[in-house]
């Protein structure tokens, strides 16, 4: 190394290192002399003879040998072969004697670099000459080093199972492999410097071209299932397309590999009809099945239908238990055929789901009433609680939850033998679309369900005890429909169990809020707010859940496991100067049951005038006249809803709650509700104006039936879009009426809605309307939002729900009408009023008359079905004092104590001649 002034090292060019094999020593002397001559810089070693050469060459390093042909050990061109034996291709330059074309050209095809005749040698001849033989050795070692790269390449590319081939940017074929050659018939040297267009159809050829343009623009790898066609045969190949690069990194041209996929895409292909014969062959199977229920339903209504009507006829008690041996099996027939039915409807993609609003609290209420009743026969408590932030309108289709939630806890009532239901709502989440995630529990105490069915139990017609030794009934199909209604809910099911101690089913759905109102508070809790209420029953889940409904309302609640503790709270209560104003009481109770605890207090001069409001799940209607006779003021099915027991707590408590200011909004969408036919049936000729003119005036036309017989023939002569049934009327009550058109549409098809009218004093005909087959509830009085609620709840979109407002059941005491509420009640209308008012006192003087008859006579169904009608006209003056004495005569015609009813007509007597003198001074005057 030297140093340069830069005083950066640059490296010394090595010497050539040079060999001569030459026996003559002048000659040796002379080369020698030429090259040091010379500016390269050599270092020059020296052999005489050949055998000496050849041990130089293995012992040192040598760049290039300068040859004399004619040693004393070797002669010729066979001297060249002993060099290039020993080291292949060195650069070799021979010194001949003789200047000879043949001889230098003989020397050249020995493979030496180069002949200079001795004669001719001067010292650049010889630099150049040994420059040129280094140069060109090296050059033919790069280039057979290439040409074997090359044939490595070509071997290895060319036993590849895959097609390979290469194309310049114009799309000119410069590489194709042995496979491709194979795979298109094409010979490899007859396509280079070809096109696509040359080798495959125009269209097809497009494609390639497009492709490789594709990548050659974008310098991204492609790839691709496509056709290929090139030598006729359609196949299908998958394709892997790259650029290619040069040194520079610059696009050249493209390259693809291909490989044939034609057996993996007819498999494929195989694969997906299958698939969808199979999907096909399954959807005609649920279509056959649901057309299969159909036709079964069809003449299965009819036989359920003419037994019942066959039971309305004389009949033996034999034939009697026989048809009702018939009604049974065809109705759980009916069911299954139902779940069938529904079951292939989702298999076939045919149920969608109809939204609408509803409000949760009453709806998921509802539900629970016929099933409390069904889980109180088997002696089981059945539980419901609403979590605080359930929204309290939303969006969804109440129906289809409404099934979900019957079979789960329909199940759970049927698997469990002791012990009690828990029914949960409560929210999971909320999304940023404002809709609630939902999730519902069902837990029960039963039999619960081994691990290994706690999925399958979710499939059709799986159940956990199947067998022959399967101990309770049912098809299998309940789960199934569950869980694809949920997931048509957007949610999820799930049970968790341990056997022999009890299930939860969860199930979750997405419901868009409409209205939040968490508290899901009513209006006018401050009526109730401070109140001392003790809460008396023996289920621990319920005292919480009544604790915590109460204590959302202000009011101060204590609880209480049992009778005797309840009556000792209640002492201890009175005692300490902060007796409980209210009671609310189970009824079927372990030891004291809630009667004998109703009858203590009644008992104990301190506490007898205590209000008392009972919770049952016993429907029987001794039951409720027994409380009656207590003077209950309240008796409410359970599982309680929050609306029902508010409205009990204030009819209990006798304080006024006002009209909801928000449903004046409702009147203005009168408008918003097409025309529609209604059939009235109606006794009561106040009644039957009232609703007649609210109805016309919203624009509805209205046909008038004065009894069920007469609504049920009227329904059948003409069709209508909704039924209004009032309960009591002469020669058919309401719930017969229904039941009887419910029975003829089994045959005739269709499904009217009807809405009973019905006082609401009577908590508990709700169920009863709801189990007649009726669709909806409206109380009486008739109430204009209600009213309008209700009708708009089927044929607008107002929420279904009955408002959770309770009639105003106070009693005035200065005697006078409330002309304001009484206008009200007829929307404002005056002269309707005036008519009304001429009705009363037309109607009044007969009813009085009447009562007089019924009470002589001693009965009480009469004087019940007088008095009551007496309350209905009564109730379109508003709140007036006559209300409470009527109230307690038609108590008395029910519990069978005739004995009060004179007394309490003469009371009543007195109370209405105020009332009518009012009335017929207002209707002199026409002035309120
Ligand atoms: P089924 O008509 O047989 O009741 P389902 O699909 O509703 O059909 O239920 C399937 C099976 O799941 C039932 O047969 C029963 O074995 C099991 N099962 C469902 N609910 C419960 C429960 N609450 N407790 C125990 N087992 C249950």
């Amino acid at each position: 190394m030297r140093a340069n002034c830069t005083g950066r090292e640059q490296p010394m060019p090595q010497p050539i290192r040079i060999l001569l094999i030459e026996d003559t020593l002048e000659d040796a002397n002379l080369v020698r002399h030429y090259l040091t001559e010379t500016e390269e810089a050599f270092t020059l070693d020296h052999a005489e003879t050949l055998a000496t050469g050849l041990e130089k060459l293995r012992t040192s390093s040598v760049d290039v040998v300068l040859l004399d042909l004619d040693l004393p050990d070797s002669e010729g061109l066979g001297t060249i072969m002993a060099i290039h034996a020993e080291s292949p291709q060195l650069p070799l330059v021979v010194l001949t004697s003789i200047a000879s074309r043949d001889l230098a050209a003989s020397v050249i095809q020995e493979g030496a670099q180069d002949c200079l005749p001795k004669t001719n040698i001067d010292s650049d001849s010889l630099n150049r000459s040994v420059r040129y033989a280094i140069e060109r050795t090296h050059r033919q070692r790069v280039e057979s080093t290439l040409e074997n790269s090359e044939a490595r390449y070509r071997g290895l590319v060319d036993s590849l199972p895959v097609c390979v081939l290469q194309k310049d940017l114009d799309g000119r074929f410069i590489f194709a492999n042995q496979a491709y050659s194979e795979f298109t018939g094409h010979d490899v040297n007859n396509i280079l410097g070809k096109t696509d267009f040359d080798l495959s159809p125009n269209d097809v050829a497009q494609k390639f071209r497009d492709d490789d343009q594709k990548v050659a623009k974008s310098g991204k790898l492609f790839r691709t299932v496509e056709v290929n066609t090139t030598d006729g045969k359609t196949a299908w190949v998958e394709v892997i397309k790259s650029p290619i690069r040069d040194a520079h990194d610059e696009i050249v041209g493209t390259q693809a590999i291909f490989w044939d996929v034609t057996e993996r895409q007819m498999a494929v292909e195989a694969l997906t009809r299958a698939k969808e014969a199979a999907e096909d062959a399954s959807r005609a199977k649920s279509e056959f099945l649901a057309n299969m229920s159909h036709e079964i339903r069809t003449p299965l209504n009819a036989v359920i239908g003419m037994a019942e009507l066959l039971l309305d006829t004389k009949l033996t008690s034999t034939q009697r238990d026989y048809l009702k041996m018939i009604l049974e099996s065809g109705e759980s027939l009916l069911s299954v055929i139902n779940d069938i039915l529904d079951f292939s409807k989702i298999e076939a993609g045919k149920l969608d789901l109809i939204s609408k609003s509803f409000d949760l609290r009453e709806t998921v209420g509802d539900m629970m009433k016929p099933l409390g009743v069904r889980a109180g026969t088997n002696h089981l408590e059945l539980t419901c609680h609403f979590d605080s932030a359930v929204p309290a309108v939303v969006e969804g289709d109440a129906h289809r939850l409404r099934q979900i939630v019957v079979n789960l806890v329909g199940n759970a009532i049927k698997f469990t033998e002791v012990g009690e239901i828990d029914f949960d709502v409560s929210v999971d989440s909320i999304t940023t679309e404002n809709e609630a995630i939902l999730h519902f529990k069902v837990r029960d105490t039963g039999i619960g369900i081994p691990a290994d069915k706690r999925q399958t139990i979710f499939e059709a017609f799986e159940q956990a005890d199947s067998g022959s030794t399967r101990q309770y009934g049912g098809t299998g199909l309940g789960l199934a429909i569950c869980a694809r209604l949920v997931d048509l809910m957007d949610g999820h099911i799930w049970v968790e169990s341990t056997l022999g101690q009890g299930s939860t089913f969860h199930f979750t759905g997405r419901f868009p809020i409409k209205e939040s109102n968490l508290a899901a508070r009513p209006e006018g809790t401050n009526r109730v707010q401070g109140t001392r209420v003790l809460i008396v029953d023996d289920n621990a889940t319920n005292r919480i859940i009544l604790d915590e409904i109460v204590r959302s309302w202000g009011m101060r609640p204590l609880l209480a496991a049992d009778a005797d503790e309840g009556l000792m709270l209640l002492q201890e209560a009175h005692s300490a100067g902060d007796p409980f104003t209210l009671l609310l009481t189970d009824f079927e109770m372990p030891g004291k049951n809630g009667l004998e605890l109703i009858q203590a207090i009644r008992d104990m001069p301190d506490l007898k005038n205590m209000l008392i409001t009972v919770l049952s799940s016993s429907e029987r209607p001794t039951t409720r006249s027994q409380c009656d006779a207590l003077d209950v003021s309240g008796f409410l099915m359970k599982p309680v809803k929050q609306s029902e027991l508010f409205d009990a707590i204030v009819v209990a408590l006798g304080v006024e709650l006002p009209e909801s200011e928000t449903h004046d909004s409702h009147l203005k969408d009168h408008e918003k509700l097409r025309p529609l036919k209604i059939l009235l049936a109606e006794d009561n000729l106040a009644n039957q104006r009232l609703a007649i003119a609210l109805l016309e005036k919203w624009g509805h036309s209205v046909t008038l039936a004065v009894n069920g017989k007469l609504a049920v023939e009227t329904w059948r002569n003409d069709t209508f879009d909704l039924v209004i049934m009032d309960i009591q009327m002469p020669e058919m009550d309401g719930l017969e009426a229904t039941r009887r058109i419910r029975n003829l549409e089994r045959i005739r098809g269709g499904h009217i809605p009807i809405v009973a009218m019905t006082a609401h004093a009577l908590a508990g005909d709700r169920e009863k309307c709801l189990e007649a087959g009726m669709d909806g509830y409206t109380s009486k009085p008739l109430r204009i939002h209600e009213l309008y609620d209700t009708i708009a709840g089927f044929f607008g979109d107002q929420p279904t729900s009955v408002s959770t407002e309770s009639s105003p059941s106070i009693i005035a005491t200065d005697g006078t009408i409330d002309w304001s509420h009484a206008l009200h009640s007829c929307d404002g209308d005056r002269t309707l009023l005036l008519d009304l008012l001429q009705i009363f006192l037309d109607e009044t003087p007969l009813l009085l008359k009447r009562l007089d008859e019924t009470i002589a006579a001693n009965d009480g169904d009469a004087t019940y079905r007088t008095a009551h009608t007496i309350t209905g006209s009564l109730r379109i003056l508003g709140p007036t004092p006559a209300n409470e004495v009527v109230r307690k005569l038609e108590q008395a015609a029910t519990s069978g104590s005739m004995q009060e009813a004179p007394a309490l007509l003469a009371e009543l007597r007195q109370r209405l001649d105020i009332l009518t003198k009012k009335a017929a001074e207002t209707v002199a005057k026409k002035h309120f």
